[in-house]
């Protein structure tokens, strides 16, 4: 039995532990609205989110993808025992991991209210649960955004070298926009962080004028929304939410995009991505699959990828045997 705590009446659960049994009552994840964000409201077959991995599988998908290419030497700058794109696989990897945390905001009021009225309480427990997601949501974008800018500096190497990573970026999608849309349900994601993100006034303006100061649009304008996201992000303009999770999927559409970006960086450096290549590194079992197919809807269940063209050379392994 641990020593109670002088602070609280006598017979009072210390502290610490009061806190403990509370984190152990908690009935969420802070990751909980990175599966929450897409949801779909219409229920047609051809609805865009149907077979949609969760971020959390998407982000690992990638990382998956990027560790078989390279172990089959299909980059041309990377050996088999190097790490093929090293900032990036770090980056995915380390968003990916994120399961849970815990944050408690009330930590720098040393307001001891919660302690003494169930009201009070229950209100520091909201305001927890919405911290924990906001913190969760930040760091898993951080770690998207690091890999995001690793891409960009390895694949963009030579081209526009007087401009800002992220605006080499966005210059390099204006000029490839029509192969980048090819990335599965690219603009469709977009749109959809667009108008999450427009919901926050001061980041509106801003994006409202994506088209008209430098005539972008797709992959472009994707490109240009992430970086003004980014910048508001980095300078501590972003406030924590009050009321809802809401807030937290702004992070979650905006790492959507940028890990749909980051599959086009990665795809237009391996030559001849007609080639198949096995989904799994060294899982020679799991089937396999042109590069270009797989790096282009990799976000998907195996089940709904369009196999138009490519019906004769797709082995899609144990997912298909368990399909049919
Ligand atoms: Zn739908």
């Amino acid at each position: 039995m641990s020593e109670a705590d002088p602070r609280l009446p006598w017979g009072a659960p210390p502290l610490a532990e009061t806190r403990t049994n509370a984190q152990r009552k908690r009935k969420y994840r802070a990751t909980d609205p990175a599966e929450a964000y897409v949801q779909c409201r219409c229920a047609r077959p051809d609805c865009w989110t149907r077979g949609l991995l969760p971020l959390r599988e998407h982000i690992a998908a990638l990382f998956r993808a990027i560790a078989s290419l390279g172990y089959y030497e299909r980059f041309p700058q990377y050996e088999r025992c190097d790490d093929p794109w090293p900032g990036v696989i770090y980056g995915l990897q380390m968003a990916a991991s994120l399961d849970d945390l815990f944050a408690d905001p009330s930590y720098v009021t040393g307001d001891e209210a919660g302690f003494w009225c169930d009201a009070a309480w229950q209100r520091e427990e909201e305001d927890r649960e919405l911290a924990s997601k906001y913190a969760a949501a930040l760091i898993t974008f951080n770690f998207a955004w690091n890999a995001y800018e690793a891409a960009i500096e390895i694949s963009a190497e030579g081209m526009f070298p007087k401009d800002k990573i992220p605006v080499r970026a966005r210059r390099l999608f204006q000029a490839e926009q029509g192969e980048a849309a090819k990335i599965q349900a690219f603009e469709v994601s977009f749109r959809v962080a667009r108008h999450i993100c427009s919901h926050q006034c001061s980041l509106k303006n801003e994006i409202d004028s994506i088209g008209e100061k430098y005539g972008l649009s797709g992959a472009g304008a994707a490109a240009e929304l992430v970086r003004i996201f980014r910048n508001y992000i980095v300078h501590g303009n972003d406030p924590l939410p009050a009321h809802d999770d809401w807030p937290c999927f702004r992070f979650y559409a905006i790492t959507r995009v940028m890990l749909l970006l980051t599959q086009y960086l990665v795809l237009r450096k391996v030559p001849n991505p007609e080639y198949s290549v096995f989904i799994y590194a060294m899982q020679e079992d799991h089937g396999s699959a042109p590069a270009d197919l797989y790096m282009r809807n990799l976000h998907y269940s195996r089940s709904v990828w369009p196999l138009n063209g490519y019906q004769a050379e797709l082995a899609l392994g144990e997912e298909t045997a368990r399909t049919t």
